[in-house]
């Protein structure tokens, strides 16, 4: 405000000049009732029909605010600007070539489903419109209550019930259009809806080369998106300029990609994306007292997405999957526990007694292929979340939790990282970044990591087949679900009532894209991209972990301890007075004492000593303690490392070597639990660390997050064992 006089009056001058230049365009799907709120604010009398294509030309007036004139536009109807017909063609022709100050896009509330549909294009325009909420008369007797404030603040607009036949809430409108015009926003453009990922990557890819070469007035992800749906008026546009063709010939060759992996056109993906963000934003905004649902997707949503229903429903499907990962994968799993045992022996036959068969027998194949055995069991889990990806169930998982994520302060968006957390912490972290509010992110990002990822499971299909037996598929549940999930909604708490007392509410919109088949081709191609990572770890990070504990466990060697059982060895097996059975006995026990004499020498025995009063708390010997430091550099190796400990020496009467025996008898039932409960709760692995502290670009948080991570494990297991064991158990 200005001090004097002279000032204020020029000022409010300037401001009448600038709102008689405002232009307002109306437009809207036809029958929205455009010519009626243009006639009601104009005074004009134009020809008002209850049928499309009224309005064929442009018709301009003017109106009043606070008595000063601004000039409204009367657009023929459109459903979309992707136009086809004449109408449409002169609606987008005018939005796009004579940029209106402002748009007002008039929309039948009692039909909001179809008429946002322009309403998310002139988003993605990177506009503003205002929207003007028509026939709100209509809007109680269809059994509709709507929450306007809501939709607006989802959709980021402002928006306005109006009634054109009695003229109500028209003054509104023009004040709310007036206002956008003289305060359009600063940064515009950031409106985007959620497209699969693989079209997602075809349309950055294009913007980037539209971006370099071609100049419009237009969003480059509005014209990126265009050239996808073959619009042809904006590949005529592109083909114009000098570097055209090119940008065609790449869009066709992203295009015949997306028909690859996904099946369909991105046209219908694109589309469906629309109408997903729609279905999410009329869900969340309006409540229908009269049921009068036809559709399949939305029959299929009533129970899914049911107020009560859709978490049993939710809790059911999770638990048939880590049940069909345990029951399924059981079978292959004792294929490759028979390969690799066969590729033991057979090595040991091959090669003469020495360093290279004991590096390759107990190292390697003991490693790798107690880690490999998990295969079938992590394909079958990525299956599992592929299917969910695919057929939009995830989307609508995130839309339920909604209400659960809001008590522990965050948003159903943040139930998204979280269920991909169950395969991968790493890109679920990744998809954190999709959170409007750094606080958000930030929390999401450090509740994440409890999630059990894929690499956990192994532990636990090893540990509930070994020690609950009966149970094994209810266990492997329990933790990779039912334990996570609590932990994350305990530390979210937690977490919410100290660290993050006051965090704002962001509002936004819930997509809930359409149920669709997923091609076999997608789906099969999600779960293998997603199983590469896993199998990329076992050729590097477990096989090198194995050859390093080999080696550690190997050396240094301390020649006189060997040669003292050795000799003794001797002497039983020659000692004739002895037993046959005895004498076997004897000598197993001998060898047994051997190796752990020997073990205790080497580097892993004497840095396994240093640790073990730590896991001790939670019965765990120095061989877990070992294991899971190995296991903070990736949980995959966690289960290597005990191929390679527990495997070492030891052969039992039976000649009985496989891992889940040797867990057996190193572990009781209680203390395998807590051990298990440690493995989901400490610091998945040194990538999903790396990607923390990339992702929060803050020492401090990070080491935060690693710390309160470890202590939480520890406490855990450590409250779990004890008060078991007072318990008696
Ligand atoms: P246009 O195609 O968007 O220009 O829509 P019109 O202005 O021609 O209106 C279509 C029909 O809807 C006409 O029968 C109008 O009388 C009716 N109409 C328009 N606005 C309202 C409203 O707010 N309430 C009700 N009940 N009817 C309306
Ligand atoms: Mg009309």
């Amino acid at each position: 405000m200005s001090k004097d006089g002279t000032g204020n009056n020029s000022s409010a001058d300037e401001l009448k000049k600038r709102i008689s230049s405002i232009r307002i365009a109306l437009a809207g799907n036809p029958n929205s009732g455009k010519t009626s709120l243009f006639n009601c604010l104009t005074g004009a009398s134009q020809r008002v029909g209850n049928w499309s294509g009224v309005t064929v030309d442009i018709i301009e007036g003017t109106s009043h605010t606070g008595n000063q004139p601004v000039t409204i536009t009367d657009l023929p109807g459109t459903y979309s600007l992707s136009a086809c017909s004449p109408e449409e063609q002169v609606a987008r022709d005018y939005i796009f070539e004579k940029m209106p100050d402002v748009v007002v896009d008039v929309i039948d509330a009692t039909n909001l489903e179809r008429h946002l549909y322009l309403t998310v294009q002139l988003l993605e325009l990177g506009m503003r419109p205002v929207l003007a909420l028509n026939m709100w008369d209509e809007v109680t007797g269809k059994g509709l209550v709507i929450d306007v404030d809501r939709l607006g603040k989802l959709l980021g607009v402002t928006v306005i019930p109006t009634n054109a036949r009695t003229g109500t809430g028209l003054k509104e409108l023009v004040n709310a259009a007036v206002n956008q015009a003289l305060h359009p926003d600063k940064e515009p453009g950031s409106f985007a809806v959620r497209l699969p990922p693989e079209l997602e990557k075809a349309v950055t890819e294009l913007e980037a080369a539209i971006c370099k070469c071609i100049k419009s007035k237009l969003n480059t992800r509005w014209l990126a998106l265009q050239l996808l749906e073959y619009d042809r008026q904006t590949q005529s546009m592109i083909e114009n300029d000098s570097c055209g063709r090119e940008i065609i010939a790449l869009r066709d060759k992203l295009e015949v990609d997306i028909k690859k992996t996904l099946g369909d056109s991105s046209e219908n993906f694109i589309t469906e994306s629309r109408y997903g963000f729609i279905a999410g934003a009329v869900r969340e905004t309006v409540n229908e007292t009269k049921v009068n649902r036809v559709e399949i997707s939305d029959r299929i949503d009533s129970v899914l997405t049911h107020r009560f229903w859709a978490y049993p429903v939710f809790f059911a499907f999770m638990w048939l999957l880590f049940q069909g990962t345990f029951t399924f994968g059981e079978y292959p799993m004792h294929w490759i526990q028979a390969l690799f045992a066969w590729l033991g022996d057979t090595v040991t036959a091959l090669l003469p007694q020495g360093t290279i068969r004991s590096l390759l027998v107990d190292g390697v194949i003991a490693g790798v292929g107690g880690v490999i055995v998990f295969l079938p069991n992590i394909l079958i889990l990525f299956l599992g979340i592929s299917i969910m990806e695919d057929t939009g169930y995830m989307a609508r998982a995130a839309f339920i939790m909604d209400k659960v994520m809001h008590r522990i302060g965050l948003h159903g968006k943040s139930f998204i990282p979280m269920l991909m957390g169950l395969g991968c912490t790493v890109p679920a972290i990744m998809a954190a970044r999709t959170l409007e509010s750094q606080k958000d992110r930030i929390k999401t990002i450090l509740l994440t990591p409890l999630i059990s990822c894929s690499a956990r499971l192994p532990v636990f299909v090893l540990f509930a087949g070994a020690l609950f037996p009966h149970n094994a598929g209810n266990m492997v549940f329990l933790f990779q679900v039912i334990f996570g999930f609590s932990a994350f909604i305990f530390m979210g708490l937690l977490f919410k009532h100290s660290l993050f007392r006051k965090t704002e509410d962001y509002p936004f919109v819930m997509e809930l894209p359409p149920y669709r088949i997923p091609t076999l081709r997608s789906t099969v191609i999600h779960m293998w991209h997603k199983t590469q990572h896993y199998l990329k770890k076992m050729g590097g990070v477990v096989l090198a972990f194995s050859v390093i504990l080999w080696w550690a466990g190997e050396y240094p060697k301390v020649p006189e301890i060997e040669k003292k059982y050795d000799l003794q060895i001797e002497n039983v097996k020659n000692n004739s007075r002895l037993s046959d059975t005895d004498r076997e006995l004897l000598v197993k026990k001998l060898e047994n004492e051997k190796h752990a004499q020997r073990i205790t020498q080497t580097y892993i025995g004497r840095i396994g000593k240093v640790i073990e009063p730590i896991v001790t708390p939670f019965g765990t010997d120095w061989r877990g303690a070992v294991s899971l430091v190995t296991g903070l550099v990736a949980k995959e190796v966690v289960v290597g490392s005990m191929g390679v400990l527990y495997a070492a020496g030891e052969q039992t009467a039976e000649h009985d070597s496989s891992l889940q025996n040797k867990i057996r008898e190193a572990f009781t039932p209680l203390s395998g639990f807590a051990f298990m409960l440690f493995v989901l709760l400490y610091t998945p692995c040194l990538v999903a660390l790396v990607t923390i502290i990339r992702e929060l670009k803050n020492w401090k948080w990070s080491l935060f997050s690693l710390g309160y991570q470890l202590s939480f494990a520890w406490i855990a297991a450590v409250s779990v064992y004890q008060t078991g064991r007072l318990l008696g158990f």
